[in-house]
């Protein structure tokens, strides 16, 4: 069991015959002080040498890479986990806060045509260590590099958070304890999981809640996220209602802008219906590029049309910056280019 699925019980567990405050000072050095369990200076040495050696108190994530853009304000960073597998997360500077972008799958399932991650498929979900060292190695870069605290996490890296629900809320919990990163600023993007909706409403967790719709009918809707015939946008709706209610927390949709395919009038239009329905706030992302998906994104102009079209139509939508677009922060592509950086790689020798 690595360091971040233990909880302070069995953190002293494993400490066995430590004194108690050892537990204690361990784990506050490490979600506190954002130090490495190994390299925590106030233990004694013999204590640090044992828990650098203790196969339970391992960390899970191994970076293999890191790309930098916007001046040092986004960082990516492509971790390898202890089976090989690779996920990413990118971190974001803004002037009032610090955004760490965190995954929850290697891979997903869930098939968006237009998405790298989807496009790649599904290997397999993220522990809660897994999902919780990934803040653990951003608030540490945060507060190191940048000098700030990390403030505020969103669910929108590689994998679908509600498919892998039980992780995800129980890493969730912790981060909001532990980490103390407020649940208000934590957001969860998903693709309209109706059951994990429902559920989490029932969680008394204030999450804001991301729901990535692309389409407003349920036929363009399908063609490019396949999972909307299973929760078609009727009953996604009302599932959105009931959270809405439930948590009292304002819904946003996210809606990347495909030239020709969703940045009509009446694709404003019927947006407009769904989100005026829900006072749910529009993000419009600038599509990026991906390896299986030709079609180009909404040129600015248009993107900003459709800003102000919804705006006429009483919907409030911002354009979202698009951070780190050089380095390929969108959605799993940081991985599918050093693979294919890995494969030339191979081709050469
Ligand atoms: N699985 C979740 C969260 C991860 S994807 C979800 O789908 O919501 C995070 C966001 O990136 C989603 O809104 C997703 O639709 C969007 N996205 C995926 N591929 C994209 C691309 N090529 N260009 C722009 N946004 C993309
Ligand atoms: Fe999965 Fe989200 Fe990508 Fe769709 S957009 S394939 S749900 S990661």
């Amino acid at each position: 069991m690595p360091f971040f699925d233990l909880d302070p019980a069995q953190l002293a567990e494993v400490l066995g015959s430590e004194p108690n405050y050892r537990a204690k000072q361990v784990w506050q050095g490490v979600y506190g002080m954002l130090e490495r369990p190994a390299d925590l200076t106030t233990l004694p040495k013999n204590l640090r040498s044992r828990i650098a050696d203790d196969p339970r108190l391992e960390l899970s994530l191994s970076r293999v890479d890191r790309i930098t853009s916007d001046a040092g304000k986004t960082i990516k960073d492509l971790w390898q986990l202890a089976d090989g597998r690779q996920v990413e997360s990118v971190l974001m500077a803004y002037s009032d806060r610090v955004t760490l972008c965190v995954s929850s799958q290697a891979g997903c399932a869930m098939g968006c045509v237009f998405c790298a991650t989807g496009q790649a498929g599904f290997f397999r979900h993220l522990t809660r260590a897994e999902i919780l060292e990934q803040v653990f190695h951003a608030a540490a870069l945060s507060k190191h590099a940048l000098g700030k605290r990390l403030s505020n996490l969103v669910f929108m890296g590689m994998g679908e958070p509600m498919a892998n629900y039980d992780n995800v809320v129980a890493a969730i919990r912790v981060i909001v304890q532990d980490f103390g990163i407020s649940a208000r600023h934590i957001t969860l993007s998903t693709v309209g999981i109706i059951p994990g909706i429902l559920r989490l409403a029932q969680e008394g967790l204030p999450l804001s809640l991301a729901v990535s719709i692309h389409a407003a009918n349920n036929e363009k809707r399908t063609a490019l996220v396949p999972m909307n015939a299973r929760y078609p946008l009727e009953d996604l709706m009302e599932a959105l209602q009931h959270y809405r209610t439930r948590s009292n927390r304002r819904i946003s949709f996210e809606w990347a802008m495909m030239a020709g395919i969703n940045d009509g009038v009446q694709d404003a239009i019927e947006l407009a219906g769904l989100a005026r329905r829900l006072r749910a706030h529009v993000n419009l992302i600038p599509l990026n590029p991906t390896p299986a998906w030709d079609y180009p994104g909404s040129a600015p102009e248009v993107v900003r049309e459709f800003r102000d079209h919804l705006g006429a139509l009483g919907v409030n939508a911002t354009i979202r910056a698009n951070r780190g677009n050089q380095i390929a922060a969108a959605c799993g592509q940081l991985q599918a280019q050093v693979s294919r950086r890995a494969k030339a790689v191979a081709k050469e020798h």
